[in-house]
């Protein structure tokens, strides 16, 4: 009996990673579709269009590396594009390469199920639309299912109320309102000043301060888009040896290599530079050496008392003794201390007398206080890395789900593959390093199409990492880990720990160890022939028909 798929790949999530792949099966002659959930294209920056978002790469490494007309035809605004620049690029890419014809909108994948007769999966639709494929490859983002807010009482509250990260097409006014804002995370961060400036009241909600270090945004000249553009090469050459992928340069001295003086000045320069430059040019042990790492946090601790007028307010923003800078993610803000010093400002300590609930007129804490509203924005983050993939029903080879495999945290091949899920790809999935998001899908992306592409080419019909790779990265995830401060994030409800969320256990699904080593042994995996993944042929099914009538090039690995 023969077996048709309908599709070489099918790709959930149009935001960068789909869209990069989707150009990455194309190019390879691969049947390709992808299906998105939202009314737009633009995944993490079609949701979060909440006032103030923009992202904390710089525009010049925040965008595709594949196509270098592409690259010199785009011209970015800012040094850190807004929400809106970013979707605009987004939109450009997709219309620049005709890809809304093979990018279904408004269609949210509910399961996705392994036949293991044929080697096909078969994905269903909210709508109840199934299709049939030979890959299937989730590009549903790290930070894409938002924590729905646990207050019973928010049916019955009588004002307005949004999430950061589901944030209305329509304008929202502050104007005149008391507006609440609860979470101080790097959403939260970039809200507050923005609805400070008009709101009547704003009440900051704040659990666990943070710390922000000031972007320091600004307008990019021509002058200055035509220096990037000249040296775009050797801009992608530094971010590949950057440990966050960014082009930065590594600071090339620990903490114990200056004088106390030295490390000062350093520090003030790198804080006038602003975002992450303040962290990664400065010393290189930041999250490997306690000393380096306190000596950073409380250069910080003493700006927000200097920056913040009241003492009182000052030590509430300062993040506590066992909070090491970085053990959360560090946001940057845009004036975000100096917010505090207006007079419509206030802040409200809930780290001890926690939300009780949200009432038909505002919020009440625990020790009975109230705060009568008229809006409330939950910043309050999301069930990060695996909440995407486990929303939805993926079963493997017998029959068991991502969500029941992944019950003690996820457990990847370089964030890419999972053992028992045959044919299942993932670009940037969890155990991701912590990184800047574009530069890991280029590689991400182009593997997992070599991959696809040997599979078809040699008319085999199944393809699965070896367990004993999952075990071998994931040691090396453990070994990364604990080398750090990130440890101490467990306490602290850090998302890529997966403890800000209720009952969830993560355990290590970030790579701490830097964007280079993974993006090499990305790399290294198609190169050197996918030593760690079997290739197999059910005679029972049928290879891709695109086989047959499409030729790849040598280069295509
Ligand atoms: P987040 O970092 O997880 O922050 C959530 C905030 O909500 C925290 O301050 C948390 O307090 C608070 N919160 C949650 N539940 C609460 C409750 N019941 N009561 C009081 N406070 C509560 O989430 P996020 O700000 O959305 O950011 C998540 C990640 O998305 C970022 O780290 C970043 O990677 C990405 N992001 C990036 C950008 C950018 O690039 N510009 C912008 C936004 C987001 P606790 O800390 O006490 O748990």
């Amino acid at each position: 009996m023969m077996h048709e798929p309908e599709l070489d790949v099918l790709i959930i999530g149009a935001g960068f990673g789909g869209i990069r792949m989707l150009h990455e099966a194309r190019r390879r002659g691969l049947s390709a579709r992808v299906l998105e959930a939202g009314d737009d294209v633009g995944g993490a920056w079609h949701w979060n269009r909440y006032p103030g978002a923009r992202t904390d790469s710089e525009s010049w490494v925040y965008c595709f590396a594949f196509d270098k007309d592409l690259q010199d035809d785009w011209d970015w605004p800012e040094r850190y594009p807004s929400q809106p620049q970013v979707q605009a690029y987004l939109k450009h890419v997709v219309e620049r390469f005709d890809m809304h014809r093979d990018i279904e909108l408004n269609t949210r994948v509910e399961a996705a199920v392994f036949d293991e007769d044929r080697d096909l999966w078969t994905v269903t639709t909210e709508s109840g639309q199934r299709i049939v494929c030979r890959t299937l490859v989730s590009a549903t983002g790290p930070l894409s299912a938002p924590q729905e807010p646990p207050y019973p009482g928010l049916a019955d509250f009588q004002g307005e109320w949004y999430l950061t990260a589901r944030w209305p097409h329509e304008p929202v006014d502050f104007a005149g309102k008391r507006v609440a804002v609860i979470g101080t995370g790097a959403s939260g961060i970039q809200v507050i000043p923005l609805v400070a400036a008009v709101a009547e009241r704003l009440t900051v909600f704040q659990r666990t301060a943070n710390y922000a270090i000031p972007a320091r945004n600004y307008v990019l000249d021509d002058l200055q888009r035509q220096s990037i553009k000249s040296r775009y090469n050797e801009i992608w050459e530094q971010v590949s040896r950057q440990a966050m992928g960014m082009a930065m340069n590594p600071a090339n001295r620990v903490f114990s290599d200056v004088t106390p003086e030295q490390r000062q000045r350093l520090l003030e320069a790198a804080w006038e530079e602003g975002g992450f430059r303040f962290f990664l040019e400065t010393f290189d042990d930041v999250f490997v050496d306690p000393e380096s790492n306190e000596a950073i946090s409380e250069f910080i601790r003493n700006k927000i008392r200097t920056i913040v007028k009241d003492p009182a307010t000052a030590e509430l923003l300062c993040p506590k003794p066992d909070h090491p800078f970085g053990a959360k993610r560090p946001p940057l803000g845009n004036f975000y201390y100096e917010t505090f010093n207006r007079d419509n400002v206030d802040l409200v300590d809930v780290s001890s007398n926690a939300i009780d609930d949200v009432t038909e007129t505002g919020i009440r804490l625990m020790d009975g206080t109230e705060y009568e509203l008229d809006m409330i924005i939950f910043a309050t983050g999301f069930d990060a890395l695996t909440g995407a993939l486990t929303r939805i029903d993926i079963r493997g080879r017998g029959g068991r789900s991502l969500a029941e495999k992944w019950q003690d945290g996820p457990r990847t091949h370089l964030a890419m593959a999972v053992d028992e899920f045959p044919n299942f790809f993932m670009v940037a999935g969890p155990q991701i390093p912590f990184a800047n998001a574009p530069a890991m899908i280029e590689p991400a992306a182009t593997t997992i199409g070599a991959a696809i592409s040997q599979l078809r080419d040699k008319n085999q019909t199944r393809v699965e990492v070896v367990p004993e790779a999952v075990e071998e990265y994931n040691n090396l995830l453990h070994a990364f880990y604990n080398a750090t401060i990130f440890p101490a994030g467990a306490k602290l409800r850090a998302w890529w720990l997966g403890t800000n969320v209720e009952g969830k256990t993560l355990g290590v699904a970030m790579n701490f160890g830097g964007f280079p080593t993974w993006a090499e042994s990305v790399k290294a995996e198609a190169a050197e022939g996918f030593e760690h993944y079997r290739f197999s042929t059910n005679p029972d099914a049928q290879p891709s028909q695109a086989a047959a009538e499409v030729k790849t090039g040598a280069d295509m690995t």
